[in-house]
């Protein structure tokens, strides 16, 4: 037909998935918020959402033609996937084409946190190599380490394929064993955290997930302990990685992700065993060009052939 789709994006996106978009559909744009905040007249015309961010129940509901929410990103905890599936709309993710750069970001995530380069490279900068001298030893190194992964899924199994040279141990925990990996699995959260010293959280951000890294985990990592995250920071109670961090209890952490971000607790910021990323995982030109391209394909995708390239899992399209 030559109705164009009407394409709504509240908030901003990558601009490729709007170049991507031009001209093949009719874009709308709205405030990001909990509220829906449209156009005149828009709701009743808007097939389509292209989001980076968050679609509640309230948004969907707006929309009585729409049919499908592109997520920009393969966390897609901001979608009320299960609403949209009450509805039959389709909401699709942007999975495997960010799985390598997630998972060197997380690679070099724990090597400076066990290392602390940033403080080190900060050392040199400030002149303070000459001034006083050699920067202090890193009081942890990566040697002889036992990693546990919470979450071995597409960029759980990047991660640990990229841990394997580093010949430290690796196991994980997730709630079905894959009997195809030959790492250690354990059977429960708790148990895998008492048996490893280095932990590297990778599950997506779930109820089920909600706060599961908690001071009881922390504590059995121990005072040599390591905390990753590159998953989401809803996963971790960050008053009680705090408390950890500040007491000992917990060796360090690394954190690209936090529970209210952008905003990060001050506190963080003058630990001196932590290191702190801005959510920045996946974030190179060209694995958020192949991320915003998957978005465009699925959406062009749909209105071209009623068919999407990564449904998630709540929304499966029949062949
Ligand atoms: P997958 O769906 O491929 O893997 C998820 C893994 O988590 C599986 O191994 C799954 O195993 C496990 N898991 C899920 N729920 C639970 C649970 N309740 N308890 C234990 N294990 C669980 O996802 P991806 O690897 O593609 O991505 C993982 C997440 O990483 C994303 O959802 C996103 O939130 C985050 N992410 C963060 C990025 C960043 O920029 N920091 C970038 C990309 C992703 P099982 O089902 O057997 O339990």
């Amino acid at each position: 037909s030559d109705k164009k789709a009407v394409v709504l994006v509240p908030g901003k996106i990558n601009p490729r998935v709007l170049e991507r978009l031009e001209g093949k559909v009719e874009i709308v744009t709205a405030p990001a918020g909990a509220e829906p905040v449209l156009p005149a007249g828009a709701a009743e015309r808007i097939n389509a959402i292209a989001v980076s961010g968050a679609v509640n129940a309230k948004w969907i509901d707006a929309l009585p033609k729409l049919e499908i929410i592109a997520n920009f990103g393969v966390g897609y905890d901001g979608v009320d996937a299960k609403h949209a599936a009450t509805r039959g709309i389709v909401v699709t993710n942007t999975p495997d084409v960010l799985n390598d750069e997630v998972a060197d970001t997380t690679i070099a995530l724990l090597i400076n946190t066990v290392r602390r380069l940033y403080q080190a490279e900060t050392w040199l900068r400030d002149g303070k190599w000459v001034g006083e001298g050699p920067f202090a030893l890193s009081p942890f190194s990566l040697r002889g380490r036992k990693v546990g992964l919470f979450g071995m899924g597409r960029i759980g199994q990047e991660i640990a394929k990229r841990l394997e040279p580093f010949k430290v141990e690796i196991g994980y925990y997730t709630r079905s064993k894959r009997d195809e990996l030959s790492y250690t699995y354990y059977a429960s959260l708790k148990e895998m955290a008492e048996a490893v010293d280095t932990l590297i959280c990778i599950v997506p951000g779930t109820p089920e997930t909600h706060k599961a890294i908690n001071a009881d985990i922390l504590t059995a990592l121990g005072p040599e302990g390591v905390f990753i995250n590159v998953g989401r920071g809803s996963s971790v109670d960050e008053d009680a990685l705090l408390e950890a961090l500040k007491s000992g209890a917990l060796g360090a952490a690394g954190l690209d992700v936090f529970y209210a971000e952008p905003k990060v607790p001050e506190a963080f910021l003058s630990l001196p065993n932590v290191s702190l990323l801005p959510h920045v995982a996946s974030a190179s030109i060209p694995t958020r060009n192949a991320m915003a391209d998957l978005v465009a394909d699925n959406i062009l995708g749909w209105f071209r052939d009623g068919k999407v390239l990564t449904p998630v899992p709540e929304t499966p399209v029949k062949e």
